[in-house]
């Protein structure tokens, strides 16, 4: 596929092939480490039959990402987590034969138990300090010790409910070796807390978060963080749940440029789109890194790139070195696999939505 010359732009080109070869990888580096992909970060079916063989099953957090993913994949294992579950999607979730309900309060445990039997994790918001985390997970997310107590109390006396173990995201942006003594820190609260409730067999659910540098650094290292939890996990079985550092690296976002323009000194190219298909530099603050398709000259000079909507916000990238471009060229946007699409506001502007083209 010639991406320089597609009939279409905005187009997202995913490269299911370098995806699969990735997530062979990551799930080869975990060993006895369960691998379960966050579906919020890239929902794509065509993704997620490609993840598919090679994870472990998936993690979904809301009725529609349930409903979603289990028609797309009727077999595979899944984990129902998310904030503010309706008894709606409860009653979904079991009925979907989800293997887990990652429970968030002890009012959402008395209304599963009402529901039907399941097998839970409760997850925990531990106060364990995340120096490096680009975002942390606290606020509303999971419960206290306090909290975390009644629910073992309560499961005590409900027949339904059978206690699994500990689940946790509590901070995203960590390499592994700040991921490492996180999973440490979980751990060694959470065994002993499981343990003293007669939990046989505990499960601890680490999250995901894995650091992805969308200015092109190194990437996380799955093979030292596989074999750190190694040494960790002894006495409990350990799940991750990443989404953006398996997804990220295999999308790109690529369109033409319809005008260029110099406005008080500073340089404007306008790419057919923005950020209503591509927020993900607005929602991360970053310039999304880019690679101009038609063009093999140097850098001569800086320009913005922004996208059709009529808002200053609309900027894939600020002030950045590009060659010289024209209407006509083509730029792909790179790193646009996970929360890219699916977390932007299509229908604002109503501009034409982009063609979608997968690799094989
Ligand atoms: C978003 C989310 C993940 C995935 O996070 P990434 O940063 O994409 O790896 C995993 N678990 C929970 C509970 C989440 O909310």
């Amino acid at each position: 596929m010639n991406l320089a010359a597609l009939p279409r732009y905005p187009a997202y080109v995913y490269d299911l092939r370098g995806l699969a070869d990735h997530v062979r990888g990551v799930r080869a580096a975990l060993g006895p480490t369960e691998l379960f992909y966050a579906a919020k970060a890239n929902p794509d079916a065509e993704i997620l039959r490609t993840l598919a063989p090679h994870v472990d099953g998936f993690e979904v957090s809301s009725g529609g990402e349930l409903a979603h993913v289990r028609a797309t994949l009727p077999n595979a294992r899944l984990a129902f987590g998310g904030p503010g579950k309706t008894d709606d999607e409860l009653a979904a979730a079991l009925n979907a034969k989800v293997e887990r309900v990652h429970v968030e309060s002890p009012r959402e445990l008395a209304r599963l138990a009402a529901l039907g039997p399941a097998e839970v994790l409760l997850r925990a918001n531990l106060p364990i300090a995340v120096p490096g985390a680009v975002l942390a997970m606290s606020g509303p997310f999971g419960m206290d010790e306090d909290a975390l107590n009644e629910c073992a109390r309560l499961i005590s006396d409900m027949p339904d409910i059978t206690l699994r173990g500990i689940h946790t995201h509590l901070a995203s942006g960590l390499d592994a070796s700040a991921m490492l003594d996180l999973a440490s820190r979980i751990t060694s609260w959470a065994l002993p807390w499981l343990r003293a409730r007669g939990v046989p067999e505990p499960e601890i659910n680490l999250g995901g978060g894995m650091a992805v540098d969308y200015t092109g650094g190194t990437r996380f290292d799955w093979t030292a963080y596989g074999q750190g939890l190694a040494d960790i996990g002894s006495g409990a079985t350990l799940r991750v749940e990443p989404g953006r550092s398996i997804t990220a690296y295999h999308g790109r976002y690529v369109t033409d440029v319809l005008d260029v323009k110099t406005t008080r000194g500073e340089t404007y190219v306008i790419l057919r789109g923005g950020t209503h298909h591509l927020r993900t530099p607005a929602a991360k603050g970053h310039n999304q890194p880019f690679e101009v398709l038609t063009s093999s000259v140097a850098p001569i000079h800086r320009a913005t790139l922004v996208g059709q909507l009529c808002t200053p916000k609309d900027v894939l990238a600020r002030d950045i070195p590009v060659p010289p471009l024209a209407p006509g060229d083509v730029i792909a946007f790179t790193m646009a696999g996970a929360y890219a699409w699916n977390i932007s506001h299509h229908d604002f502007l109503m501009h034409p939505p982009p063609t979608f083209h997968y690799l094989r």
